[in-house]
Formats: structure tokens, C-alpha cells, sequence
């Protein structure tokens, strides 16, 4: 008995043409206000030390973070009430733009703006 077995079962790796990387947008040191507009939008979402909102940068297109922290205390005797000054936020992605300032990890693409604080927890 002849048993022919099928060599071509062997999977062979798709051909997949390299996705081409687009280059960074160079790094830029800007308040704007737009970009804030959009982050601001974004749904803050809950983290077990704040609150946190992820998703991407409206100016370079990488994966970004904003990170709240709730329940800080500080000082003795102090009445806490919600903060509800604008909190200043900047692209934190961990792509290096070109030009961005050296030695400084997440300095993302350099646009950086202010919004509204998380919806207040106790
Ligand atoms: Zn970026
Ligand atoms: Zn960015």
C-alpha cells in the first residue's frame, strides 16, 4: 500500500506586502484649542485610580492617554470640593516625532491643550 502524502498541506505564510509605516508628524510645541475640543470629547472611562480616556491623537493619529486621578487628598482640614478647572492635557503617544525634545519619553507629537475634568467621584 502506497500512502501518498500531500506535502502541500504545509502552510506557507500569506504573502502580505508590508503595510508602509507613514512617517511622524514632526514635533510640534502648540496649544490648540481644536485638538483640545476633540480629546475633550472623548468618554472618560473608569480606572481604579481615577478616570481615564484612550484613543487617538486627533493631530498624529498614534494611540494616546489621558489619565485623572480621583480621591487625592492633601492638607488637614481642608473642605474638598470638585475641582472644576480645566485640566491641561497633551499628546502622550510613544511614537518619537521627529524633533521632539530629547530624553523625553511620551512627549508625543507636542500638541497639548486644556479640558474639562471627569464628572466628579466621591
Ligand atoms: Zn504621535
Ligand atoms: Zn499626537
Amino acid at each position: 500500500m502506497e500512502s501518498e502524502v500531500d506535502d502541500r498541506r504545509s502552510p506557507r505564510p500569506p504573502h502580505r506586502p508590508s503595510q508602509p509605516i507613514p512617517d511622524p508628524v514632526p514635533y510640534e510645541h502648540r496649544r490648540d484649542v481644536e485638538w483640545a475640543t476633540k480629546v475633550n470629547r472623548w468618554q472618560w472611562a473608569d480606572h481604579e485610580r481615577g478616570h481615564v480616556k484612550i484613543d487617538v491623537c486627533p493631530r498624529c493619529g498614534h494611540r494616546m492617554s489621558v489619565f485623572h486621578p480621583t480621591g487625592q487628598r492633601s492638607g488637614i482640614g481642608v473642605i474638598h470640593l470638585p475641582d472644576v478647572s480645566p485640566m491641561f492635557v497633551r499628546c502622550n503617544c510613544d511614537v518619537s516625532h521627529p524633533g521632539a525634545p530629547d530624553g523625553t519619553e511620551g512627549a508625543g507629537c507636542g500638541y497639548h491643550g486644556h479640558i474639562s475634568r471627569p464628572p466628579f467621584h466621591l
